[in-house]
């Protein structure tokens, strides 16, 4: 979906007043950081949308399931996220009065697209590299094993890179 559109045509003349909105959404694969996340599951969206006099505010949140590959391991595995949705919408005229840097979204006639809120709230929640569980082992660099399952006899890349273990080979060697 490219949009996703509340109607907010009982709350906007009414100062107070809010609309609760829940809602299983079907949401694209996208690319972040290089890596693919899939929805395994529809994203479920709570929010309420308020109008404060100066806008609308949507508040609430987010759940989704993304599938992705583990950054170690490579496999595919499943990881729940639950985002903060957070989304101001004013008219044109109104947002002349906002301070400075308040970031805003027009209201479209009588509705508003929280899409991008939602969004921005399962962006934030990512992992820079999701891993499948924070002890996975990886695979070999040299042999390409899995060495959650396998053990093989390469020597370790982590060890060679490592200039602590390099100064303990200098050391043995002295020995
Ligand atoms: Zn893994
Ligand atoms: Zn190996």
């Amino acid at each position: 979906m490219d949009s996703f559109l509340v109607y907010v045509g009982d709350v906007t003349h009414d100062l107070g007043s809010s609309i609760a909105v829940t809602e299983s959404l079907i949401l694209h694969d996208f690319t972040f950081n290089e890596m693919v996340f899939s929805h395994a599951a529809p994203a479920e969206v709570d929010i309420t949308v308020t109008n404060t006099g100066a806008g609308l505010v949507a508040m609430g949140s987010v759940a989704a399931t993304l599938r992705t590959e583990c950054s170690r391991c490579l496999e595919p595995f499943d990881m729940p996220i639950v985002g903060t949705v957070e989304a101001f919408f004013t008219t044109a005229d109104k947002a002349i009065d906002l301070p400075e840097g308040q970031e805003w979204s027009p209201i479209q006639g009588e509705t508003v697209d929280v899409l991008p809120g939602i969004l921005a709230a399962i962006l934030v929640e990512l992992p820079i590299a999701p891993v499948h569980s924070e002890d996975c082992r990886g695979i070999c660099p040299t042999c390409g094993c899995d060495l959650n399952e396998n053990r093989c006899e390469c020597p370790s890349a982590t060890e060679d890179t490592n200039p602590f273990s390099a100064l303990q080979a200098l050391q043995d060697e002295n020995d």
